[in-house]
């Protein structure tokens, strides 16, 4: 074997995926048929959860250092701004990073490359995947590499972070359906001045559909994304000064441009792979799911899928776990595809319909709705947490088990352990509890009981216990958050919930480890 795990494309999916892997002592090959990391920005918003995942992976504070974090965002219609609608402040109890960071994809990608080195590990740049087959115990990839021979690659495992013309997606024979939308969309990086409001985001609804103005490091430069106006479809060789006269129509003559480093054109698809694993090898990404960039997801949810399936595989990889445990992939992550895509759908269709109706909604009222439901803090909260990805949650997976006895409200398997500030030892301060979660082991909270007299068999150095003191202010937090006074949460090294109850059962752990997870306990 050549490697437990080849992974085909060094995008910010491969990159986390890699890093993953990496940090739970994997090493995996990583090859990308580009000749060295992507110059374009294309991605831009960075949600809660993937800085959640940032802060666990060590590069928490470079990307907030390069990142600008997105405070409000401005509608504006017919010249006029319309409403602000505060970011952020709903997420003040949910994530210690209750903010959008703007921070392009470039550099997510260079934080996660240099990362690498860490590890050991390196991209193989000027190396394709050119086709692949599988047997029963591994997986005979071809590769094309930089002298242009090719050569057989034998792997356990094949993750195809490969994009949206994933060669592992159609090697697999796994269909792709979806279609593309009418409309052509452009993305420029600009100097411009004009009436947005700094570090903010603006949105310009326009009769024909919208433009977002990103805030990017330094005075004045922003991202423009947008929809080319009907009367300039199909144009050859368009630029973004062919696009200004109708922006300047719309948001008034104060608009000037200075300078613009990159445009692009380009056609959205939503699409998603009917299933995200063929055997040994897996979908993850744009070459499981794409969709309109609406709501900043794309990038955030192949981060996701990649620290979904990490955690999985290393163990699988280790033989600590059987290869079942990887059933729950695609068993997790399809269902939240399928939810972003229906609802980036939803918002899409609503932000461009070019019908007459449409715009008129968009212009007068949008913007003002938008503004008026987010003065209700039960609409921001779930606002901040759709968006942000704290809120995704998988109820039906087969690792998640909530025994009765909990109550309603409190937290259940497959969600998310909510954010709190916990005294961890009695005479100590408050600690942010993501802080102490270590993400490459399991975590045991148990509150109101002391922890098992024998541990839990065969689990001890994939297991952290904490147990919470008794405490009004821990009181008070976990009330917050409706958890009962008596709680055991089993956490996964994600940060889900796998198995929860009141009154901890040693033996009931074991057998939820050894059952549902396929865990080889030792
Ligand atoms: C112009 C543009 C603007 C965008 N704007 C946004 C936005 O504002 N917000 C947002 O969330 N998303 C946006 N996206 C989408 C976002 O860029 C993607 O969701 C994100 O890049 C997905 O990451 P990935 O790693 O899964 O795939 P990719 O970034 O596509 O990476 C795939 C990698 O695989 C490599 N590869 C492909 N085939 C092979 C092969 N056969 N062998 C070896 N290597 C291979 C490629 O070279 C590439 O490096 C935008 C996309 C574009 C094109």
């Amino acid at each position: 074997m050549d490697t437990d795990v080849l992974v085909v494309g060094a995008g910010p999916t491969g990159l986390m995926l890699a890093n993953q892997l990496g940090r739970r002592g994997v090493r995996a090959m990583i090859v990308d048929r580009h000749a060295g990391p992507a110059r374009e920005t294309r991605a831009l918003g960075v949600q809660a959860r993937t800085l959640e995942i940032y802060s666990h992976l060590g590069i928490i504070e470079q990307a907030l250092q390069l990142g600008k974090r997105a405070t409000g965002a401005n509608m504006w219609a017919a010249g006029r701004r319309m409403a602000r609608v505060p970011l952020g402040d709903s997420g003040r109890d949910l994530s210690p990073f209750p903010f959008l960071l703007i921070l392009g994809q470039d550099d997510n990608e260079r934080l996660l490359g240099e990362l690498l080195a860490k590890w050991d590990m390196a991209v193989a740049w000027n190396t394709e995947l050119v086709g692949l087959r599988q047997e029963a115990d591994q997986v005979i990839a071809k590769v094309r590499q930089p002298d242009g021979t090719i050569r057989e690659v034998r792997a356990a495992w094949v993750a195809g972070c490969d994009g949206a013309r994933s060669m592992v997606r159609e090697a697999s024979g796994i269909a792709f359906p979806g279609a593309p939308y009418e409309h052509v969309f452009f993305v420029a990086d600009t100097e411009i001045t004009g009436p947005m409001v700094r570090d903010e985001l603006n949105v310009y609804f326009w009769r024909d559909g919208f433009r977002v103005f990103f805030p990017m490091r330094g005075t004045d430069h922003w991202r423009i994304v947008g929809i080319v106006p009907p009367e300039l479809r199909g144009k050859d060789d368009l630029t973004l000064d062919d696009v200004i006269p109708s922006f300047r129509e719309e948001a008034g003559a104060g608009v000037v441009l200075q300078n613009c480093s990159w445009f692009s054109t380009y056609r959205i698809h939503h699409r998603r792979a009917e299933r995200f694993r063929d055997r040994r090898c897996f979908l993850l990404g744009d070459a499981a799911h794409i969709h309109s960039p609406v709501g900043a997801q794309g990038m955030n949810t192949g981060l996701q899928d990649a620290y979904n399936l990490a955690w999985k595989l290393a163990l699988v990889v280790s033989d600590r776990a059987g290869a079942a445990l990887l059933d729950s992939y695609e068993a997790e992550r399809i269902p939240v595809a399928r939810r972003l895509l229906s609802t980036t759908d939803r918002m899409f269709s609503l932000v461009i319909s070019g019908t007459r109706l449409a715009g008129l909604f968009r212009t007068r009222i949008l913007a003002n709705a938008m503004a008026l439901a987010m003065r209700l803090e039960r609409i921001q909260k779930l606002a901040f947490r759709t968006i942000s990805q704290t809120g995704i949650r998988y109820p039906d997976s087969p690792l998640s088990e909530t025994p009765p006895g909990l109550p309603e409200a409190a937290p259940r398997a497959g969600d998310r352990f909510p954010w709190v500030r916990l005294k961890l030892s009695p005479n100590g301060p408050a600690e942010d509890f993501f802080e102490a979660l270590d993400d490459t082991r399991f975590a045991l909270l148990l509150i109101g009981q002391p922890a098992p007299a024998g541990g839990v068999p065969g689990l001890d150095d994939l297991l952290r216990t904490h147990v919470v003191p008794s405490d009004p202010a821990n009181d008070r937090e976990l009330g917050r958050v409706k958890i009962p006074r008596l709680a055991f949460y089993l956490l996964r090294p994600d940060g889900h919930v796998g198995l929860a109850g009141t009154r901890l059962d040693a033996a009931a752990v074991t057998r939820y480890l050894s059952e549902r997870l396929d865990l080889r306990l030792g």
